[in-house]
């Protein structure tokens, strides 16, 4: 019977204050097992201890005799202890003392034995004390035939749970620190049982539409499901729940947006849009039609465009946005393209020179009327030419603007700024974005970002949620299949020298070849721009390939006689540029850099790319830079040198690059293979960000339903004044962590 003492307990209450059992008594908590839930978990309310959801259930009816264990498997078992002994044996390698417990248990009559080692003799005491004859518990662990007595089954350093009779599914968290399993469903089941408010952040109309539980319902079935089905009808919820937050932050983001003023642009006739659609020597491909197309019904529209552009290296993204520059410069406005390095923007500045001709040459003898003027800035201009190109800018002149992280600074004023092209948006931070877009003189600027590194469709709407985005899945004619081949040195140290003679036979037929190592010298700590590694396997074998070793080395041996170039990000820019020239001019053979060559960089006679290490890289990264080579209808040869093991981690990264060249598809593995935590960022994942049992990897659909019903959520209701409950979670989302990840977008 529930007494005026034992009135339940609300989500916002502290789950610390009121446990259950001193409630009772009338008097305030102890620090005991709420304290530390709280304390290493992080959870403080009510409600966030009951999101932190199970990581997993343990099937107690699965395995219920000893002769349906096999050998190797997990297995979870209720058992009844019978007895424990130690036994003391030596350690073969450190010569040190140990611990063994062996654990007598009965499972239907017959014997289960479970082994434990321990260093220190106070734990396996520990363990004896606690596992007392007659004590009921749930062990799970990996089963094993002991390799002396045969008949006898071992399960080898089992977990031990607590064992409760009703339910056949034990909820396991996720722990940390001293913290068990079993102690965090001490604390949740009293604070399920008398839980009053659980906040319904669903409408029952959307609800019923795609056949959820109510909140309450749902949050009981996950702690503590009597069966499969209950957790599958309570996951489903939940993740919709996850869904739905998010997706009306972004709904009530691009209506805010909607709001904003902008200056439609839309060109003129006769402009430099039109000559150049003229003398565009191929015509743009089905796909590149289509996104214009979307682009510049944006940029017609009194608001601000916010398009991400997604697509290959080589699908012609470059193009697609020259074209929208100049119909910003038709309009009377200026463009500013903005790359990640000083090599891209000058060599963007190149191309986009070399394919406007003379409508590039603004104010020049013989100029097209409609040309406008191409200004550069970056960091290392001497101070007259920077003076020059500042003033270009500030008077309109310059109507296209190329520029690194230097067009941010406070000094660089435009007249009319009304496009900013964001060249491999990955690369920079938002604070860094937004200085651009806020040089627009009061008047929001549109916006296009692109990005070379395919982005599954789901983690778009996830990470990108109030962006449009725009893809090109397909090539230009004339490209050349990429062979990509992964030279195993841990497993053929041999083959180290027939790349050096691959390499010298691509020279020989009078192409050029790239060599990319993860370091620039032997003892950099940090690598020149390479994603840190997924993850901490043990790397053994020589130190990392660096530029400056592996180029004198390359010289001196197997490419000797071959005109070797250096290319990394510490040298001069003045240098970087003179070797990219150099290269591209055919008097470089074999250029050995990092990955400061990673984007955008054209070079139409190189064929082959040798990456050193190349498992230091991301699968993304690896895709993006072989997609240097093969460009100029030759096709391309991609080695990919690693000392990682058959079987690692490393190693399948690497076999999933050689295997496709399909980008997307590429960048679904990458997701597949790395944690979501690592997509998101880590607090995202966590049960303050929102994302517990979503996955952009695997919820698509999920994540679709969830954004239509925020649409039409957020059209109906702007204010969600039905939805008080959802509005706080949104309104929550918005103020914390999270907020900063929307705002990447
Ligand atoms: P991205 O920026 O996506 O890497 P680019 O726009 O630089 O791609 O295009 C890569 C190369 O393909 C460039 O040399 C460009 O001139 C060429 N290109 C772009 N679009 C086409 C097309 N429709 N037909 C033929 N070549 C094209
Ligand atoms: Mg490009």
């Amino acid at each position: 019977m529930v007494t005026d003492q034992t009135v339940g307990l609300s989500w916002d209450d502290r789950f610390r204050d009121f446990d259950a059992r001193d409630r009772r008594k009338g008097k305030k908590a102890s620090a005991g097992g709420p304290g530390k839930v709280e304390e290493i978990l992080g959870l403080e309310t009510v409600g966030e201890l009951l999101t932190w959801y199970p990581r997993r259930y343990l099937d107690l009816d699965a395995v219920d005799s000893v002769h349906e264990l096999v050998a190797g498997e997990q297995a979870s078992v209720v058992v009844e202890v019978v007895g424990a002994t130690v036994h003391t044996y030596q350690d073969k390698r450190t010569g040190k003392r140990r611990f063994r417990t062996e654990v007598e248990t009965r499972l239907a009559e017959a014997s289960l034995w479970m082994t434990f080692f321990d260093p220190y003799e106070s734990m396996a005491k520990d363990r004896v004390e606690k596992l007392h004859r007659g004590r009921r518990v749930v062990a799970s662990g990996r089963a094993e035939q002991n390799r002396f007595k045969k008949q006898r089954w071992e399960l080898i350093q089992p977990f031990i749970d607590e064992a409760e009779t009703g339910f056949s599914l034990l909820p396991v968290y996720k722990v940390g620190g001293a913290l068990t399993a079993d102690e965090v469903r001490k604390v949740v089941r009293p604070v399920l049982d008398i839980v009053t408010d659980v906040p319904e952040r669903i409408p029952t109309w959307l609800r019923d539409e795609h056949g959820l539980l109510d909140a309450a319902t749902a949050i009981r079935w996950i702690h503590r499901p009597e069966d499969r089905r209950q957790v599958g009808a309570a996951t489903k919820r939940l993740k919709f729940d996850e869904a739905l937050v998010t997706q009306v932050a972004f709904a009530l983001r691009r209506r805010e947006q909607a709001e904003v003023a902008a200056e439609p642009r839309t060109g003129r006739d006769g402009g430099a849009f039109d000559a150049f659609d003229a003398r565009m020597p191929f015509d743009l491909t089905a796909g590149q039609r289509a996104v214009e197309e979307e682009i510049l019904a944006d940029l017609a529209r009194p608001h601000p465009m916010r398009r991400l552009l997604q697509g290959e290296v080589g699908s012609g993204k470059t193009v697609v946005s020259l074209r929208a520059m100049l119909r910003v410069v038709d309009s009377g406005g200026q463009a500013a393209l903005l790359a990640p390095t000083e090599v891209l923007a000058q060599q963007h500045h190149r191309s986009l020179t070399r394919m406007l001709g003379d409508l590039a040459k603004a104010g020049e003898l013989g100029a097209d009327d409609a040309a406008t003027k191409v200004a550069l800035l970056t960091g290392s201009m001497p101070a007259a030419a920077r003076r020059a190109v500042l003033l270009e800018i500030a008077s309109g002149e310059a109507g296209i603007v190329i520029g690194t992280h230097a067009l941010l600074e406070d000094v660089v004023q435009f007249a009319d700024l009304g496009l900013v092209v964001v060249d491999e948006q990955h690369r920079f931070g938002v604070e860094q974005r937004a200085a651009l877009a806020a040089k627009g003189a009061g008047r929001t600027p549109h916006e296009l970002v692109m990005t070379a590194t395919p982005i599954p469709r789901t983690v778009a709407m996830t990470v990108f949620g109030d962006l449009e985005t725009s893809s090109l899945t397909e090539l230009p004619a004339g490209r050349s299949p990429i062979q990509t081949t992964v030279v195993p040195l841990a497993d053929q140290p041999a083959w180290f020298d027939r790349v050096w003679a691959r390499v010298r036979e691509e020279v020989a037929k009078g192409h050029q070849v790239y060599v990319v190592c993860p370091r620039i010298s032997g003892d950099d700590k940090d690598d020149d721009e390479v994603e840190p590694p997924l993850d901490e396997e043990e790397r053994k074998g020589p130190p990392l390939a660096a530029v400056e070793e592996v180029a004198p080395a390359l010289e001196e041996g197997p490419l000797a006689g071959l005109r070797v170039g250096v290319l990394h990000g510490r040298m001069a820019p003045e240098a970087k540029d003179a070797t990219m020239q150099a290269f591209a001019a055919g008097d470089v053979d074999v250029l050995v850099s990092t990955t400061v060559i990673e984007v955008g960089v054209d070079v139409g006679n190189a064929t082959a790319m040798v990456l050193l290490d190349a498992d230091r890289f991301g699968i993304s990264q690896l895709h993006q830079l072989r997609g240097r080579v093969g460009r100029g209808g030759h096709p391309g040869l991609c080695l990919l040198v690693t000392g990682a093991r058959a079987g690692s981690g490393a190693r399948t990264r690497l076999d999933a690059v050689a295997s496709t060249t399909d980008g997307f598809r590429l960048a679904e593995l990458d997701l597949e293979l790395r944690r979501e935590g690592d997509v998101l960022g880590s607090r995202q994942s966590g049960a303050r960000g929102g994302l517990q049992l979503l996955s952009v990897v695997k919820d698509g659909d999920v994540i679709e339903a969830a954004r239509a019903a925020a649409a039409r959520l957020v059209d109906e209701d702007p204010v969600l004044e039905g939805s008080p409950a959802l509005r706080r979670e949104v309104e929550r989302l918005l103020r914390s962590d999270m907020a900063e990840y929307l705002d990447k977008a």
